[in-house]
């Protein structure tokens, strides 16, 4: 339970479900500095979100109160952890829509979650000549992977493109997908267009063909309720960094029959149920993928991040983004010129704005705006061939989150206003 919670439990107004950004503001003690004289402006939560004090607080918990490893010890401290430990499992399986908790992999975020499936279900199920279909849309996480699986195996690498909207362009779906499809890799919420792709319309394509659907969680897990059996997929991946918790923290969903039947991917000990030289056999699920000493501390406060937004409400969370995303295009199209990249309507897409400037190089942007106390991204994003499908070399993104509200889009918004003049264009 959250202790600030208590003096002031007003956090979403209940009749427009918005969120009190001021009390939520208060809830991270980082945002209340300045950089470079000015309020820090936080608009960088696609690449890692802030941390309330609950969270920070679990993880001090932890190392002064019963810092020990989990599932070996027989003493108090050990036991204290485990039980921690388990209950972040638990909550996210109930966060996931009540997915039962062997299914639910730590790994270390997102990347690792997506390696472990391309390691070992992709080294064990994918033949010469079978494929692999991605989107023109994937971060390098869910796309390097299988273009190394599928170089050395031999197998097709396939993409669904975009459209110029930057929607996926299904229409050819039915031939991009087909007998020989063994997976599609498919990212649920782009982290450069905000783009919230067709996942259970792609699942049921592929599932006609046989196909196993992997969805890259990142950008959508944070910001929308996520119901693995209504999203039918069959891998579903996510950080914890990403949505209030600590870094080093992922998770891997999958089917619980895929996971007994993958090999496992890091061996040593906890993996294990009994070894000798000649023979091992692995631990249950979930253990035979978490070999070795866990993220422990991070994982237990991840449990009071997953707590924090559950009291929210993931609905509030995705309403009070709508309205602030909307609020954002509306007012970064009052500058001439600048474009805006992705869908254009709050309804289809997250809170991941990138847009770039005719005139002004994207790292620019980012240099300027941080000068104002205002953190966003420039860059490529971990998405090259995406951003090369748009015809850019970079964009600037602002991305927001539950702390932010209209106030920092205006912050934004006279900030660019600003830097043009600044640059005379
Ligand atoms: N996929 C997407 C869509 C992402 O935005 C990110 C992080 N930028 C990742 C995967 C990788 O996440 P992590 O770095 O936490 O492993």
């Amino acid at each position: 339970m959250r202790s600030d919670t208590k003096n002031n439990p007003v956090t979403v107004d209940v009749k427009t479900g918005r969120i009190d950004y001021e009390r939520i503001r208060a809830d991270f003690p980082i945002l209340d500095q300045q950089i470079h004289g000015n309020r820090l402006v936080y608009l960088d939560s696609a690449a890692t979100s802030q941390k309330p004090r609950t969270v920070i607080n679990a993880l001090l918990d932890y190392y002064r109160k019963y810092n020990a490893n989990i599932h070996r010890g027989i003493h108090a401290l050990a036991e204290e952890a485990t039980a921690a430990y388990e209950a972040t499992r638990q909550k996210v399986a109930g966060f996931l829509g009540g997915v039962a908790p062997e299914e639910v992999i730590f790994t270390s975020g997102t990347t690792e979650a997506i390696n472990l499936v391309a390691y070992s279900w992709g080294e064990k199920n994918i033949k010469e000549g079978d494929e692999i279909v991605i989107t023109e849309m994937e971060h390098h996480a869910n796309l390097v992977p299988w273009v190394i699986l599928a170089q050395k195996k031999k197998a097709v690498l396939k993409r669904i493109p975009i459209t110029i909207c930057g929607h996926l362009d299904l229409t050819h779906i039915e031939d991009i997908i087909t007998d020989r499809t063994r997976l599609v890799a498919v990212t649920h919420m782009s982290n450069v267009l905000g783009t919230i792709n067709p996942v259970f319309e792609i699942t049921q394509v592929a599932g006609r063909h046989g196909a196993l659907v992997l969805a890259d969680g990142a950008q959508a897990a944070p910001h929308m309720p996520v119901d693995i059996k209504q999203l039918n997929v069959d891998f579903y991946a996510f950080s914890a960094h990403k949505m209030l918790g600590p870094t080093g923290v992922g998770v891997l969903w999958a089917k619980k029959h895929l996971l007994e039947e993958m090999p496992p991917f890091i061996m040593g000990g906890e993996m294990i149920r009994e070894v000798s030289f000649d023979r091992i056999t692995w631990n249950d699920l979930p253990h035979k993928f978490e070999a070795g000493t866990p993220n422990i501390g991070n994982v237990i406060a991840f449990k009071a991040a997953l707590d924090y937004i559950e009291e929210l409400g993931m609905d509030n969370i995705r309403l009070h983004e709508m309205a602030i995303t909307r609020y954002a295009i509306q007012r970064l199209s009052e500058l001439e010129g600048l474009e805006i990249q992705g869908p254009l309507e709050p309804t289809q897409r997250g809170a991941a704005v990138s847009f770039t400037d005719p005139k002004i190089h994207p790292h620019d942007i980012g240099t300027f705006l941080d000068s104002k106390g205002i953190a966003i991204r420039a860059g490529h994003h971990c998405a090259q061939p995406l951003i090369r499908a748009m015809g850019k070399v970079a964009t600037a993104r602002a991305s927001f989150y539950v702390y932010n509200d209209e106030k920092d889009v205006d912050a934004l918004v006279e900030a660019l206003i600003e830097m043009r003049r600044y640059f005379g264009v």
